[in-house]
């Protein structure tokens, strides 16, 4: 047996921290029922984070569906900032009281992974990036980790049953059980190449018995024309200057006339130690950074009771808007009906809140993951776009 809770037992209140039933308990024998409103926020955000990416409002709204309160929440794939509400439940608290938990965690955990997909893929710039941590996670969860690491902006995952959440083939290369297997390299891609149908891309694993040079011409001269990759998962022991390494093997591929190769690499990377492959490199895969990625820390706060601001020690009172600007890209905070002009140019601001449920129910589309990705490369290139601009002039120039 799975040591798990399924959508029933959540929909019914089981994940919850006891504490919740025990002061709904409180609530509903003492009469202390109130008609509130209460925001979802993280005051800060892990690492060097300025900003994070909302996931997981696709499961949270299985949650949602049925409860008896008004829901507005930030679209899934927002890029948000601390301090902004992502979401906000309006109605009597005992109604929402024991569903903090499960809420939370969708989101928490979800976005942490999102917003690490975003910022490696940010990281990369043009180059491929494919999660391929599953392997460190509990299985249930693999395609929940891949489908958000996805949306942050992952071209690729790795694990099967996520195409039934990603209309994507998962991709992958060779592990080096095949290569082990096999003796060698070259009797590992034969029999690869003859069991697999012509569009999975031939991509050797160069680093499993020889020197990575030697291993990936015997890839080259292989397969020829066929072999798309070589991918480095080279050992930490033996990593030295892995670009340098990356370099040489591009070198000597080239003098062999196998320019068409190209150059991967895999194993303890992210987005401080991508940066320096970049030059080399033509896609990555990704594994605990993403699937371990930091979960964020949101939290439920009531900030409003009978229609009145009120919030404990240390949160803002009061329905605030997460503002965005209609000309530039300025953010703030706005109490909500005191909206004010974008403090920057003074242009034109929106709520980024829409309304998810009312009454329990979805009254909001949930958007295709392919949708909420274009929209998570979107934000990013606004978030970025000097360096963007860099990037295609020097794409331009050579
Ligand atoms: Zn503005």
């Amino acid at each position: 047996m799975l040591h798990t809770a399924s959508l029933d037992e959540i929909r019914a209140g089981k994940v919850t921290d006891v504490y919740f039933e025990r002061a709904l308990a409180a609530i509903q024998a003492g009469g202390l029922d109130k008609n509130v409103a209460a925001e979802i926020t993280a005051s800060s955000l892990p690492r060097d984070y300025d900003w994070a990416v909302l996931a997981g409002i696709e499961e949270a709204v299985a949650a949602l569906e049925g409860l008896e309160c008004d829901v507005d929440a930030v679209p899934e794939g927002t890029v948000f900032y601390p301090g902004e509400p992502v979401m906000r439940l309006s109605g009597m608290y005992s109604r929402f009281c024991v569903y903090e938990t499960c809420l939370l965690g969708f989101l928490c955990q979800a976005s942490g992974i999102a917003t690490r997909a975003a910022r490696i893929k940010l990281a990369a710039g043009s180059r491929t990036v494919v999660s391929f941590g599953a392997r460190r996670m509990h299985p249930t969860i693999a395609p929940m980790i891949e489908r958000n690491a996805y949306i942050g902006g992952c071209d690729g995952f790795a694990v099967v049953k996520t195409s039934d959440y990603v209309p994507l083939q998962a991709s992958g290369t060779m592990p080096h059980a095949l290569v082990i297997c096999a003796g060698n390299l070259a009797a590992a891609l034969e029999a690869f190449d003859a069991a697999n149908p012509p569009d999975v891309p031939r991509i050797a694993l160069i680093d499993t018995f020889q020197d990575e040079k030697f291993a990936a011409l015997i890839a080259a001269e292989t397969l020829g024309e066929k072999l798309a990759g070589v991918r480095f998962d080279t050992p930490s022991s033996r990593r030295g200057d892995f670009a340098a390494l990356m370099r040489e093997v591009r070198w000597e591929l080239d003098a062999a006339g196998f320019e068409h190769v190209k150059i991967l690499a895999s194993g303890g990377l992210d987005e401080y130690n991508i940066p320096k492959l970049n030059e080399i490199a033509d896609g990555y895969g990704v594994g605990t950074a993403i699937s371990n990625a930091e979960v964020l820390n949101l939290a439920l706060d009531i900030i409003e009771v009978e229609g009145k601001g009120i919030a404990k020690r240390g949160k803002l009172s009061g329905r605030k808007a997460p503002m965005r600007c209609e000309r530039c890209r300025a953010h703030w905070v706005a109490l909500e009906g005191r909206e004010t002009a974008c403090p920057q140019c003074g242009g034109p601001g929106h709520s980024a809140l829409q309304p998810l449920t009312r009454a329990g129910k979805l009254v909001a589309e949930m958007p295709s993951p392919e949708h909420i990705r274009e929209s998570v490369l979107e934000q990013l290139r606004m978030l970025t776009a000097q360096p963007e601009q860099d990037h295609r002039a020097e794409a331009d120039g050579s």
